[in-house]
């Protein structure tokens, strides 16, 4: 039986199960330019580049082939300049240009430089897909059992003879793919720590508490302590680079527009990391068990926190305050594009 692959993002949709089906069942996305999550993206390009200590680049980006040598910090510089270039901003006037997110770079550098020879780099941005558990799920046309888009690619997960019991009920193996930013060990304690690097454009504090409960870091953690039982990390720590809209006219009162945030390292017992392992075969079991073709079995789950977030209306909030059957029609326009594109294909072995 093939796995069933989820990401730690994946694993969010019971916040809104009908999000989950118009992005990975229909797999559509609204259109156009997101200058936010490119600005974040684009950070941890260059930062990938400067924990790695590069100091040539080889890349293609966008349609350009990008070659430089030079020291980190230039060639740190020179993937900002290519990455902004190959993406659209949101509007002509956007402020996160290449010029901005370089100081934002310059900014987190700063922070961090002093504090780099404290610790060894075990790991630098590696993706990897490790096997979580196994769920039942049943069958629910003959032989499909689900499908949903994960990176850019198709999952159809389907039953072949054999695969199933007398009641039509399979044993789905789950897999987890991940993008481990930074695996640190610190010099002085031999403690080890995953590291994941945030950008907002907000300082909120609730925030880290958020992320210190959620999915992400848990997930960075286990995966580490599942494949290197004898060399465990402790738990993870968040690198927040506060990233605000430049002020025309700043006074005593404003903030910096750039504040890097090195928050304190969150610990995960194995008892954490067991209950949240459950917590992701259950949700599993979740998805498996609703109607891949079937609208009602992904209700809405409107409410202020889910259709409103970053200030911003959900990118289906149009489509949810239309009439059922006006759905589809209006999330295939071309206002709406598949919800992989643009993202790295998957390693060969887990599309086939
Ligand atoms: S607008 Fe609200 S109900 Fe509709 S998909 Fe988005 S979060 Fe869910």
């Amino acid at each position: 039986m093939k796995p069933l692959v989820l990401s730690p993002n994946s694993l969010s949709y019971l916040t809104c199960p009908r999000k989950f089906m118009n992005y990975r069942i229909l797999g559509r996305r609204l259109a156009g330019a997101r200058a936010g999550a490119d600005a974040g993206n684009i950070l941890h390009s260059a930062w990938a580049a400067w924990n790695r200590g590069d100091t040539t680049l080889r890349r293609t980006i966008g349609r350009v082939h990008v070659g430089s040598i030079g020291t980190t910090e230039q060639i740190c510089d020179a993937i900002i300049e290519a990455e902004r270039a190959s993406l659209p901003l949101e509007r002509a006037d956007d402020h996160r240009t290449a010029a901005y997110l370089k100081d934002a770079f310059a900014a987190l550098r700063a922070e961090l430089e002093p504090r780099r020879g404290t610790w060894r780099v075990l790991e630098v941005e590696r993706r990897l897909t490790r096997r979580i558990g196994e769920v039942k799920a049943e069958v629910y046309d003959g032989t499909t059992i689900t499908h949903m888009v994960h990176g850019n690619w198709l999952q159809r997960l389907e039953a072949k003879a054999g695969d199933c019991d007398m009641d039509g009920v399979a044993i789905v193996p789950i897999h987890l793919e991940l993008v481990r930013d930074l695996v640190i060990e610190i010099i002085a304690t031999g403690e080890r720590w995953v590291v994941d690097l945030k950008t907002s454009a907000w300082d909120d504090e609730a925030k880290p508490r958020a992320w210190a409960v959620g999915d992400q870091g848990k997930c960075y953690t286990w995966a580490w302590n599942d494949e290197f039982a004898n060399k465990p990390v402790a738990g993870a720590q968040f690198i927040r680079l506060v990233m605000r809209k430049p002020v025309q006219k700043p006074t005593a009162k404003t903030k910096p527009t750039f504040e890097p945030q090195v928050l304190p390292p969150f610990r995960y017992t194995p008892a954490i990391l067991e209950e949240w392992r459950k917590s992701v075969l259950t949700r599993a079991a979740d998805i498996l068990r609703r109607d891949p073709e079937n609208p009602d079995d992904w209700p809405m789950q409107a409410c202020d926190s889910n259709c409103i977030q970053f200030n911003k209306p959900c990118d289906y909030l149009g489509a949810c305050e239309m009439d059922p059957d006006q759905r589809a029609y209006f999330l295939a326009q071309d206002f709406f594009e598949p919800s992989g594109a643009g993202k790295e294909p998957l390693t060969v072995e887990e599309a086939v």
